[in-house]
């Protein structure tokens, strides 16, 4: 994990607090730049659930990436979402928790393709087991793959 802007070394993401940029650079930058820091890496538009990418092709598979979250649903949220089932309807509490979890399982996949030097991530698929009474597990796996524009 290279740092963009002082180009040192770390060991792993757990020293970044932006996609590229590390602590101690992003503490020293101006908001604007931070939060141009903290946008989601490029690599978000080029993930797919199909198995290839409209105007690239694959020059080469770099195996399957993949990102797990463990999330439990807080007390007050099930008695929130308890309440909601007697209403009906959408229960919000739920698909919020169930949206962050997988956004979350999705962004460890991605940062895991970046870190192989992949630039695509194809056939993206989303899993979820509940391991336990209200203890839910969500995979987010796909193959990392070098993608490069078709010309012509
Ligand atoms: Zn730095």
């Amino acid at each position: 994990m290279r740092c963009e802007k002082c180009g040192n070394d770390y060991p792993s993401h757990y020293y970044f607090k932006a996609e590229s940029v590390c602590r101690e650079c992003f503490d020293k930058m101006t908001p604007e730049e931070q939060a141009e820091a903290k946008k989601p890496p490029k690599i978000q538009s080029m993930t797919t659930t199909a198995f290839t990418i409209d105007g690239y092709r694959v020059v080469r598979s770099l195996g399957v990436v993949r990102g797990i979250t463990v999330r439990s649903r807080s007390v007050f949220g099930t008695i929130g979402a308890s309440l909601q089932t007697l209403v009906g309807g959408n229960i919000s509490l739920f698909s919020e928790l169930c949206e962050e979890t997988r956004a979350e399982a999705f962004e460890m996949m991605v940062r895991h393709a970046l870190d192989i030097g992949a630039n695509a991530v194809i056939g993206v698929r989303y899993d979820a087991t509940e391991i336990m009474q209200g203890v839910t597990e969500v995979l987010c796996y796909g193959t990392a793959a070098v993608v490069e524009p078709v010309d012509g």
